[in-house]
């Protein structure tokens, strides 16, 4: 698929999409008042995870129990001030407001604290993850989960789904979580080894992937970007409430959390 801005001309291409039309010419060597330029689908926001109050401080419950020391602000963060779903723009706002807020709070912190006493080794669960991996000795690759993972995602836990989708990519996740037990690096160097990065990563993204279907089949309602089509409406009754996830060995609990609601009373969506 391909994206037409040649009738746009180069002056406005130029002037109104100058980052834009940087990017085509010097990574894909096209330009685009000439030619059509090539795209593909790609994330476009992921609508936060790890959970804070208004100072950034991570929280742990839902008592909201500051982790000590630990501050999130961003894209990754949920400050629970979008709803369940950012309006367009608002991350900017989000980022400018509680980076600051949260930069603020940590330098204070920092100030009237201490280095905690660390286990006499804290190094050792990453290090025996690492190793594992180096002399992981089987037949499936990184690349090839990755991808199925993706694919799976995709087709099965994007914005619409419903029970089946949702329970045929829990059924997947299983499936490919067994098959990373399985893996095998074909690079073995142990300085700048992307292949032990991307094997790391895919680690997580399983888990988080994990999170984020399971959390799924459980909200049998709408809300923001999660719309369930076998349960369409929004059920505040229910589920005006936060999903929290915690690892509970090879399995995740859910607690939920309240919603704090203050000036503006939820409303339904109607565009
Ligand atoms: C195409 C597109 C258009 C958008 N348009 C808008 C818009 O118009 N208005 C709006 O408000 N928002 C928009 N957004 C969303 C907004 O740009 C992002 O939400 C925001 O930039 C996220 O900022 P962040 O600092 O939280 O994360 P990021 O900008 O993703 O910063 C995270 C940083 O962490 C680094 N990093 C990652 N892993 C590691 C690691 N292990 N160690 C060290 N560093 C690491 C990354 O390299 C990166 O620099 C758009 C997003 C996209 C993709």
């Amino acid at each position: 698929m391909h994206l037409d801005l040649t009738h746009l001309g180069k002056k406005v291409l130029d002037e109104k999409l100058p980052d834009i039309t940087d990017f085509v010419r010097t990574y894909l060597g096209i330009d685009p008042s000439v030619n059509p330029v090539p795209i593909q689908p790609t994330a476009h926001y992921t609508m936060g995870g790890i959970p804070t109050d208004v100072d950034g401080r991570v929280i742990m419950d839902e008592k909201n129990t500051p982790l000590p020391g630990l501050y999130a602000a961003g894209e990754c963060a949920t400050v629970s001030v979008h709803g369940a779903n950012r309006l367009g723009t608002n991350s900017l706002v989000d980022l400018v407001v509680f980076g600051r807020r949260s930069g603020k709070h940590a330098a204070l912190y920092v100030k009237n604290t201490d280095f905690i006493p660390l286990p006499k080794k804290p190094e050792d669960g990453i290090q025996a993850t690492i190793s594992d991996l180096y002399s992981g000795t089987g037949t499936e690759s990184v690349a090839k989960i990755r991808l199925e993972l993706q694919n799976d995602m995709m087709d099965n836990a994007s914005v619409y789904r419903n029970q089946k989708m949702l329970i045929n990519a829990k059924n997947k996740l299983l499936e490919l979580k067994k098959r990373y037990k399985n893996i095998a690096l074909g690079d073995k160097s142990k300085q700048f080894n992307m292949e032990l990065f991307e094997a790391l990563e895919l680690g997580f993204l399983l888990e988080l992937a994990s999170v984020l279907v399971e959390s799924a089949v459980n909200r049998t309602e709408s809300r923001g970007a999660h719309y369930r089509e076998d349960f369409s409406k929004r059920d505040d009754t229910n589920w005006l409430k936060h999903t929290l996830a915690y690892k509970a060995g090879d399995k995740i609990d859910f607690r939920y959390k309240p919603v704090v609601i203050t000036k503006y009373l939820p409303k339904e969506r109607k565009y």
